[in-house]
C-alpha cells in the first residue's frame, strides 16, 4: 500500500453535525479516501487515544477538529493533536467561536448541574449524585473528564493554522479545502477559508434592501406573515447577515429564515454581536419597539459567537486561571 498522508478528524464539546457534513461532500469521500489514511474519527470508527500517541510529532498531515473545549478530555486531546498535526483546522462554528454551546458561557457551571442532575423534571437523582472527576466505586478508582466553568474556542487553547466555519461548514467549501489541502494552495496560516465579504452583499434578497433602511419596529420571524422575497431587516425582521462572512450559499434565507451568523464576523470584527447591535441601532427610528424589544438579545446577537465575545473573553481569563490552564490567547 502506498504511503498516504495521515487525517485526524475529532470532536469535542459538538453534535456531529460537522461530522455529517463530511459525509456529504457524497462520491468525494472516495477521493478523500484515496488521498488519506485516515486514523481518528470517533464518529464513524472505534480508535484508542494510545494510536494517536504513538505517532510521531508531525505525522498527521492534516487535523480537523470540530467542537468547542468544555472539559479537560477535550483540552488534552487537542494538545495532543496540535502536537502530531502539521495542518489544523478549527473545523464549525463550534471550534471557530464556541458555536451555540458558548451561550452556556451567560449561566454557571452551577446552575448547569443543578438543571441537569436536580431540577429538569426528567431527572431522578434521590441521593442528589453528581459527576465528580474521582470517585471510587466497589474499591475501584473511576476518573472522569473535569467540567469547565465556560466553554472556550479551540483557539483559546492550541494554535490553530486554519478556520472553516458554518455550522456545519458546507460541503462544496470542505471539498475546496480539501483540494486545496491536497494540491499545496491553502492560504496562509490563520487564514478563514471562505470570503471576506459580508453575506448581504451575495444574498439573493439583497436587491430589496433599501439603501436607506429604517426599521420602525422589531418583530420576531413567526409574529406575523413573512414576505419571501423581501430583505428580512427591511420586513423588521432581526438578520444578522450584514455582520456576518459569506460563504454558506445562503441555505437560510433559500427556505424563509433570516441569518443568525454562523458564519462568524468578517476579518477585523472581534465582537460580532456588537458590530451588529451598532449596525441595527442607526436604523432604528424609535426605542420603543426597537433593539430592546428583542426578548432573547444574546440568542440573537451572539448565537455562535458568545464565547469569544469580549464579555466572554473577560469571565475566561478568570475561570482558565483557576483551572489551572497553562496556554491562553487573548
Ligand atoms: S439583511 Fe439579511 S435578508 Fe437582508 S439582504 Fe442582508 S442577509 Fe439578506
Ligand atoms: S444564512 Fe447565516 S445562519 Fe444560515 S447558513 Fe448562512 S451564515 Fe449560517
Amino acid at each position: 500500500m502506498r504511503d498516504k498522508k495521515k487525517l485526524a478528524i475529532a470532536w469535542f464539546g459538538a453534535c456531529a453535525g460537522c461530522d455529517e457534513s463530511i459525509v456529504d461532500i457524497n462520491e468525494e469521500l472516495l477521493a478523500l479516501a484515496d488521498a488519506f489514511e485516515i486514523v481518528l474519527w470517533p464518529v464513524a470508527f472505534d480508535y484508542k487515544y494510545e494510536q494517536i500517541e504513538h505517532l510521531r510529532d508531525g505525522e498527521l498531515a492534516l487535523a480537523l477538529i470540530s467542537g468547542s473545549v468544555r472539559n479537560s478530555e477535550h483540552e488534552e486531546l487537542a494538545h495532543l493533536l496540535r502536537r502530531k498535526s502539521l495542518n489544523l483546522v478549527a473545523f464549525g462554528a463550534c471550534a471557530c467561536f464556541g458555536g451555540t454551546p458558548g451561550l452556556a458561557n451567560m449561566v454557571t457551571r452551577e446552575d448547569i448541574f443543578a438543571t441537569a442532575y436536580h431540577d429538569a423534571p426528567t431527572v431522578v437523582n434521590p441521593l442528589g449524585i453528581e459527576p465528580e472527576p474521582q470517585s471510587v466505586i466497589h474499591g475501584k478508582e473511576l476518573s472522569l473528564p473535569v467540567f469547565y466553568n465556560e466553554v472556550h474556542p479551540l483557539n483559546a487553547i492550541i494554535e490553530v493554522d486554519y478556520y472553516l466555519p458554518g455550522c456545519p461548514p458546507p460541503p462544496p467549501l470542505i471539498s475546496a479545502m480539501i483540494s486545496a489541502f491536497l494540491n499545496g494552495k491553502l492560504p496562509q496560516r490563520g487564514s478563514t477559508l471562505a470570503p471576506d465579504t459580508a453575506l448581504c452583499e451575495v444574498c439573493p434578497r439583497n436587491a430589496t434592501k433599501p439603501q436607506r433602511l429604517v426599521i420602525q419596529n422589531l418583530r420576531r420571524i413567526h409574529e406575523g406573515p413573512v414576505d419571501a422575497e423581501q430583505c428580512f431587516l427591511a420586513q423588521g425582521i432581526v438578520c444578522v447577515g450584514p455582520a456576518t462572512r459569506q460563504g454558506c450559499g445562503s441555505p437560510c434565507m433559500k427556505v424563509n429564515m433570516p441569518c443568525r451568523g454562523c458564519f462568524g464576523p468578517v476579518e477585523g470584527v472581534s465582537d460580532m454581536g456588537t458590530a451588529f447591535v451598532s449596525s441595527i441601532a442607526s436604523l432604528l427610528e424609535s426605542g420603543e419597539n426597537g433593539a430592546g424589544s428583542v426578548p432573547d438579545p444574546a440568542g440573537y446577537f451572539y448565537r455562535f459567537t458568545t464565547a469569544t465575545s469580549i464579555l466572554g473573553k473577560r469571565r475566561s481569563t478568570v475561570s482558565r486561571q483557576n483551572e489551572g490552564v497553562t496556554q491562553w490567547k487573548e
